[in-house]
Parts: C-alpha cells; structure tokens; sequence
C-alpha cells in the first residue's frame, strides 16, 4: 500500500469525472514542511502557529516568529501556505500567558477565552503577529486565516489589525505581501447562521470540524469516553455541512475542510459529495485520499449524499461502506 500511494506522489487527484480535488496537509513546525514534496500535497492548508508559542518558555518575540514564518513560505516555494494566527488559551494554556491573566480560570477551556478571543483581547500580541506575518510575506501572497470566529465582526476586527500593521509598514517602506487573503475558521456552529453577512469579506473560509463537532454534539473532543459515540458520518453532521455549502452559493470563495475528519477515506467521500474540493490532512493521510478521489465520480456521490439525507438512513457509515464496496473503492 506504501508503495502504491507514494506512486502517486505526484498524481494530480482528479475524480473520473474530471474534477480536480486540492489536498493540502496540515503542519505546524517548520520541520513538517518538507512533508509537502514527500506526500505531493498542494500546500500547507493549516498551519497552526501556537505550536511555536507551545515549545517556546518565554513569549516569542516578534523577530523569531517572523524567522519561522519566513522559513516556512521559503520551503513550501511555490505552494501556498495558510497561516492560522495563535489558538492558544483553554487547555493550550501558556504558563507565561497566565502570569499577566486575571487569574480567572477556564471552567470550560474548549469554549474560554481561548483562540482569536484571547487575540484580540491582547492587542499585543496579535499586533505582534500580524507584523511578523506581514513582514515574513514580503513580496509573496499572505494567506492568513483566524480560528474561533464566533460573530462576523471578530473577523472585521482582526482584519484591521492587519491592515493597521500594513499601513505601518508602509509608511516604514517595507516590502510588503503582494497580495493578502483574509480567511476565517468555521468553528463555532454560530457562525453558520450568519455566514451570508460573513462570505462577502473573506477570501476563504476553513471548516475546523474537530471543535465544530465537538460543539455540535456538546462532546469534549478529547474525552476518550466520547471519542466512539458520534460518528462524523452523522445525519446531524452532514446536514449541517450540506446546510453550509447552500449558505455559500453565489459567494466565490474557497472552502476548504482542515478537520481530522478529511483525512479519512469515507468522511471526505462524503465532503465531496457535499460540494467540498478543497482538504487540508494529515500528511500521512494524503496518499490515501488521493487513490480514492480517483475512484469516484462526484455526481453519482453528490446523488447518494442527497438521498441519505433527505431521509436520513439509519446508520449512515454502514449505507457508505456498502456503497463503497459495491463499486470497488
Ligand atoms: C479544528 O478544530 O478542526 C482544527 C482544524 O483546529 P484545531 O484542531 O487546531 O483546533
Ligand atoms: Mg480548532
């Protein structure tokens, strides 16, 4: 199996029907990088750069952000990279952080002050970030995506503080991104019913379905007691997904799924049926995917998605798995 998804390393994942399928890896540390050339990815869809404020004892300065963020866009060359400012707070709680806290804690990290709430409630930070971002783009396009946005104006609000970095820059003669993407993370079940205010502004949007599940279901995603008792392939899940992908149509943005769940052959069958195109995955999963979009027509899956959930079939995975095998995938 190893040596079969390796040969198709630089395989373009197209469907039998002809539609191409993006599929990005997920990476966090400079050292994931080299993982694009070695799966034959499209590019880092996910970087998630907390992991340096994680590894890190003391705050990094914006120096060594910018050396990372910079290190990173040189590697990848010319695939994209996504930037996903800090999710840090809740159970990524920095000790460093804490110290200038209120001292209030967290009783519910998952749903605290954690994520671009934290962000924008410490200006300093994220004006911190943003320079380094902006800084390490130079002359490249900046995509940047912000995590947890729960309301339209948190995007709009971290949106500025971009574009106040920008100005500063420019006024400084910097060299500056050629061109920036704004994109924000579908996360928080909320910001579903409002998407149509929020499409308008954004570049992209990224479904985050590992904590969009978990609020779903109101299941901590990472209690090993409730790791088995939903299943992604849900009705509730993916009419909720379906739902989204109307909301967006008309809207010319990309939308891509950063969630574990695409990495699984079923789960991202069932995506694309749903309309989606675009995955970021674990690299390990990238091989996987790619033999299966191979296999598939995405008008004959986008059928099946619609008749098991128009009257939702009992167990949903089961109906998927048969449908599957009958046609040899
Ligand atoms: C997600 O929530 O699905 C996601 C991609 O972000 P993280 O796993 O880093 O919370
Ligand atoms: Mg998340």
């Amino acid at each position: 199996k190893q040596a079969a998804y390796a040969a198709l390393r630089d395989v373009e994942p197209f469907t039998k029907d002809g539609e191409r399928v993006t599929i990005m890896v997920n990476a966090g540390l400079r050292d994931d990088v080299p993982m694009l050339n070695l799966t034959g990815a499209d590019g880092i869809g996910l970087f998630r750069t907390e992991f340096q404020f994680l590894v890190s004892a003391t705050l990094p300065q914006r120096d060594r952000q910018t050396k990372l963020y910079r290190d990173v866009l040189e590697a990848a060359g010319d695939k994209p990279v996504v930037f996903r400012t800090v999710d840090i707070g809740g159970d990524k709680s920095l000790p460093y952080l804490r110290r200038q806290d209120d001292g209030h804690d967290d009783e519910n990290p998952a749903m605290g002050w954690r994520a671009l709430r934290l962000a924008l409630g410490r200006e300093g930070l994220m004006k911190a970030q943003a320079r380094s971002l902006l800084e390490a783009a130079g002359g490249r396009t900046l995509n940047v995506m912000f995590p947890m946005v729960s309301e339209p104006w948190e995007f709009d609000a971290a949106k500025a503080v971009f574009e106040k970095q920008l100005e500063f820059l420019k006024a400084r003669r910097k060299m500056l991104p050629e061109q920036i993407r704004y994109g924000a993370m579908l996360e928080v079940p909320a910001l579903a019913e409002v998407l149509d205010v929020l499409a308008p502004k954004l570049s992209f949007l990224s479904i985050g379905t590992n904590d969009l599940t978990q609020f779903l279901f109101a299941a901590d995603r990472a209690n090993p007691k409730l790791a088995e008792r939903y299943d992604w392939l849900s009705p509730a899940i993916m009419r909720f997904m379906r739902r989204v992908m109307q909301s967006l149509t008309g809207h010319k943005i990309d939308v891509t799924v950063c969630g574990e769940m695409g990495g699984r052959r079923l789960e991202a069958l069932a995506l694309i049926g749903l309309g989606i195109r675009r995955l970021s995955i674990t690299p390990a999963s990238v091989g996987p995917i790619k033999e299966m979009v191979r296999q598939i027509d995405t008008a004959e899956i986008a059928q099946a998605m619609d008749r098991w959930l128009n009257e939702p079939v009992a167990d949903l995975r089961a109906a998927m798995i048969a449908w599957a095998e009958e046609r040899g995938i």
